[in-house]
């Protein structure tokens, strides 16, 4: 089998055995880049990866060997990552260096794995198609017509194309599990706090969370499980909880009907599936794939339960209150003075202001910043944010009603696989909307995946959602792993590839 077919955990058991270098994996990756594939790429530093693959191969040599020692990954372009530039997806920050790593960049590093370069994004991460990148669109190498989903779309596009064998992604309100779901991929977003958001360029802080892309439920439990952890000094959000490894439970023996003692007290892993999601606007081949695989669910052992979530279809307007008025306070910080672009030409400091920013941020971008200080604003206040925040509260609360009555929630991640580049371009409504299924989960914080459960009417892949309670994302990798164990559709790959 190619080296860019093997999965992270294929690919460190045969580091460690030294049946590749780190060296020749990097290189081997590399070489795959050149040209910029689905423009998945903004930045590679090949010396700097070759570098670090040689310390790599010293410390296998050594017997020093991190768990993922010499596996490449890339980031998402909103991690700050030193000897590569860090745009988050923006002319603001074009060609930006920064002086230190994100945490989640330094615990992959500390694990062993090698940095292959920087991946496409959304400005900011605003957005769910990738079409909102200053360094234009990536295509989704299932159709190269159609767009690979946003805000993680360089880490979708490159995991699914073979370019990475991981990825890191952030997850603000689906940015991990929509591109998943449209490049056919599985990731996974945290319960909120368990990862270190410093060194993340900020978009909505009580939303945005990191965690990894890859080709397998097994793959995503390696890489949360180097990811994850406290970070008391740089985070005052990251939660005090010991860092799990999340891939043990994996291991244990599968058994006929594996999910049959998963659930609590050894009963049989109840899986919820909400009323509200199996209903209008969905288009019919992604209702088709979804209770395909729950009714393969149901033949390893699990109960599927009907749910209810009476809340969710408000989850739009609160979001998008919400993230926007986040938006609008931390972008304050590019002003031309501190870091980033600023205007080569202005009359005086509110001009240099004003320049400055509308030269170096988008249409969305600026769309948010708008809304953000609108409902921010006095006599707006308690109207919209305030209300938005009480409604957050009860989307949250009717999880924990439905997780009275199951172990775990799935449903769909979009209404629709991905759609052609340019569709609804102009139309930010119809982005939005397209976010029905992802919003509730990170509202809430809960930690939630997408894994691939097969392919639609186009061709295009089919995503199915999972959510767990908080701290709970050992029962979700289990379960995509338990599935993946007896299904085929995670191998499935892009012609061509
Ligand atoms: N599509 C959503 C938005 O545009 C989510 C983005 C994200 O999760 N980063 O805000």
């Amino acid at each position: 089998m190619a080296w860019h077919d093997m999965t992270v955990a294929e690919l460190a058991t045969q580091l460690k055995r030294k049946e590749v270098s780190a060296v020749a994996l990097a290189t081997h990756f590399l070489d795959r880049l050149h040209g910029n594939p689905h423009n998945a790429f903004l930045d590679i530093q090949p010396d700097a990866t070759l570098a670090q693959a040689r310390r790599c191969d010293e410390k296998i040599a050594q017997g020093l060997a991190g768990p993922l020692e010499g596996v490449p990954i890339a980031h998402k372009d909103i991690f700050v990552t030193q000897g590569f530039a860090t745009t988050a997806g923006s002319r603001m920050l074009k060609a930006y260096q920064s002086p230190f790593d994100a945490t989640v960049v330094t615990r992959l590093r500390q694990a062993g794995m090698v940095t292959l370069g920087k991946l496409n994004c959304d400005e900011f991460a605003m957005g769910s198609a990738n079409e909102n990148s200053a360094y234009g669109p990536v295509t989704n190498p299932w159709d190269v017509q159609r767009i690979p989903g946003g805000s993680s779309g360089g880490s979708a596009a490159a995991v699914a194309a073979r370019l990475t064998p991981a990825a890191t992604g952030t997850d603000t309100g689906g940015s991990i599990r929509q591109p998943s779901a449209f490049c056919g991929i599985t990731g996974i977003k945290p319960t909120y706090g368990r990862a270190s958001r410093h060194g993340m360029v900020a978009f909505a802080s009580s939303l945005d969370q990191a965690g990894p892309m890859a080709r397998s439920a097994e793959d995503c439990a390696l890489l949360l499980t180097a990811m994850c952890g406290p970070d008391p000094d740089r985070d005052s959000t990251s939660l005090n909880v010991a860092s799990e490894d999340f891939s043990t439970q994996l291991a244990l023996p599968a058994g006929d009907k594996p999910l049959a003692q998963a659930g609590k007290g050894g009963q049989p892993l109840r899986i919820g599936v909400p009323a509200q999601w199996r209903g209008q606007g969905l288009q019919p081949d992604i209702l088709h794939a979804m209770t395909q695989a729950l009714s393969q669910c149901e033949s390893l052992g699990a109960e599927v339960v009907e749910v209810s979530l009476p809340h969710a279809p408000l989850s739009i307007p609160v979001y998008y209150i919400v993230c926007a008025a986040e938006a609008s306070s931390n972008l304050s910080r590019f002003d031309g003075v501190k870091f980033g672009h600023r205007a080569s030409s202005y009359a005086d400091l509110t001009d240099m202001y004003l320049r400055t920013r509308g030269e170096g941020f988008g249409d969305e971008v600026k769309r948010r910043i708008m809304i953000g200080s609108y409902v921010l604003s006095h006599g707006y206040y308690d109207a919209y944010y305030l209300q938005a925040q009480k409604i957050r509260r009860m989307i949250a609360d009717d999880f924990q009603a439905a997780f009275t009555q199951c172990d775990v929630i799935a449903g769909p991640v979009a209404p629709s696989t991905a759609w052609r580049l340019g569709d609804n371009a102009n139309d930010p409504l119809a982005h939005y909307l397209a976010d029905i299924y992802t919003l509730p989960a990170s509202l809430a914080g809960l930690p939630c995946m997408s894994l691939p459960v097969g392919l639609g009417d186009m061709g295009m892949p089919v995503g199915l959602q999972l959510i767990g309670n908080y701290l709970q994302e050992t029962p979700l990798l289990n379960l995509a792993h338990r599935f993946q164990q007896v299904t085929q559709h995670h191998l499935a790959k892009p012609e061509g590839v």
